[in-house]
């Protein structure tokens, strides 16, 4: 079932941080999206925080200074930990109870008085840090349009698997290569071997890309041997990020047969540093993607009325570039595509049950990544492999620069925020990266 719109998504309420209130924050009073951070000066401890404005607020302090003395003690020894893990675990009930909480405690006019102390830190003196520790993470392929993209790109006269509009297709990825927005990423080396070439060589990556992603984490997790029904599977789901899936197309064309993505994926996977709990994303679903007539409906374990009616999420994503060059012209980044995840052909939902439906456990603090976000249009395709048709047709940088992939110094920025008539503006901060030699 879905988390229910109530009084913290109010479009009016107003916070006590002032930087809460400007129009076009990412964090306002009604998202508070979850990070763990540690304060650069002081100390080295890292801390839960909540996103308020260009503040973060310390859970750990406002514990230490009875802030949540009402709330139940697991919930208040979660907010004390160094991740978000034993948070995550304790389910939606308690995400729901904390949001109620910190929706009081930061808006102006709010039942009781500011407290005296400082609870804030300011997000420019905080390290933030991976916001879970990820014990998996598995990728999915949820796009349809980047689905059909790509096949085109590798199989003109069949784009589309038969399995496609049956399964929602994954793989597993590699859970220690995830880091943190704004790690440097080092151009991976390789096996590759172009059409022209009898043998392979192992040389640095030529076609370095990336995939705009949408993830999520898994709040209360299963036990093994037990599946997750379609209607329970967002009381699984804690929240979401932005995930960079940097892709090596020249190593992942040479390996990807028969057993699928590998060393083209594995060497690095960015995510941004909020999580986005659901219980802020309310206001935003939507009804799932309308498959067009012909297409078959899902088998029964992955159909359900409320997954159908909103089991979507009214998200925009954008991807931006920035070369060493723009910058060292103060030439501000390109914006390269914009999508919306309303396009997806399989939502979170699906994903989650089909992922436990033969038994495989979930466990709190797994991301589970959508898969490139790609839509119908021009300019809302996700990846350069997309863009410039596997690099045969290059795209230039305000620099007159050409780009077929990504070059030394490249920065790719990834946003996302939830925008709608009557309701405040959530964001997702960025996830960004930059490609060192
Ligand atoms: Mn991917």
């Amino acid at each position: 079932m879905n988390r229910a719109i109530n009084h913290t998504h109010d479009p009016n309420l107003r916070s006590w941080v002032e930087s809460a209130n400007q129009k076009g924050t990412d964090f306002p009073i009604q998202n508070l999206p979850f990070g763990v951070f540690c304060h650069r000066e002081q100390t080295k401890t890292p801390h839960i925080g909540v996103a308020i404005g260009d503040q973060i607020l310390d859970l750990f302090t406002c514990c230490q200074l009875g802030l949540f003395e009402e709330l139940p003690e697991p919930l208040t020894a979660a907010c004390r930990e160094s991740s978000l893990n034993q948070l995550m675990a304790l389910g939606s009930w308690a995400t729901e109870i904390l949001r109620d909480r910190l929706s009081l405690l930061l808006r102006l006019n709010g039942s009781q008085s500011l407290p005296e102390a400082n609870i804030l830190v300011p997000m420019a003196e905080a390290e933030l840090l991976l916001p879970a520790n990820i014990g998996d993470y598995t990728d999915f392929y949820a796009s349809i349009f980047h689905a059909t993209n790509v096949g085109k790109l590798f199989r003109p006269d069949n784009p589309l698997l038969l399995n496609y509009k049956y399964v929602p297709v994954g793989y597993h990825g590699r859970a220690s290569s995830i880091i943190l927005s704004d790690t440097s990423i080092n151009r991976p080396q390789g096996q590759q071997k172009t059409a022209q070439e009898s043998v392979p060589t192992f040389a640095p990556s030529q076609l370095l890309d990336y995939e705009m992603e949408v993830g999520f984490f898994v709040g209360s997790g299963n036990e093994l041997g037990q599946s997750i029904a379609i209607d329970k599977a967002e009381e699984h789901i804690f929240g979401l990020c932005l995930v960079n899936d940097w892709s090596a197309r020249d190593i992942q064309a040479w390996e990807y047969q028969p057993l699928g993505p590998f060393l083209g994926k594995s060497f690095a996977t960015t995510i941004s540093p909020w999580v986005v709990t659901f219980e802020a994303l309310a206001p935003f679903r939507c009804p799932a993607f309308a498959r067009p007539e012909a297409d078959p409906a899902p088998l029964n374990y992955l159909y359900s009325p409320v997954n159908a009616q909103l089991g979507g999420i009214n998200l925009t994503v954008e991807v931006m570039l920035s070369s060493a060059q723009m910058r060292e012209q103060k030439i501000p980044p390109v914006r390269l595509s914009q999508a919306s995840f309303k396009q997806m052909y399989w939502t979170i939902a699906q994903m989650l049950t089909h992922h436990t439906s033969n038994g495989c456990n979930l466990r709190s603090g797994d991301l589970l990544a959508s898969g490139t976000v790609s839509g119908a249009e021009s300019g809302s395709q996700g990846s350069l492999l997309e863009i410039t048709r596997r690099g045969s047709q290059p795209i230039k940088l305000p620099t007159d620069e050409m780009r077929s992939f990504l070059e030394d110094g490249d920065q790719v920025i990834m946003r996302g925020y939830c925008e709608q008539e009557g309701c405040a503006r959530v964001g997702f901060g960025e996830c960004r990266g930059k490609v060192v030699g």
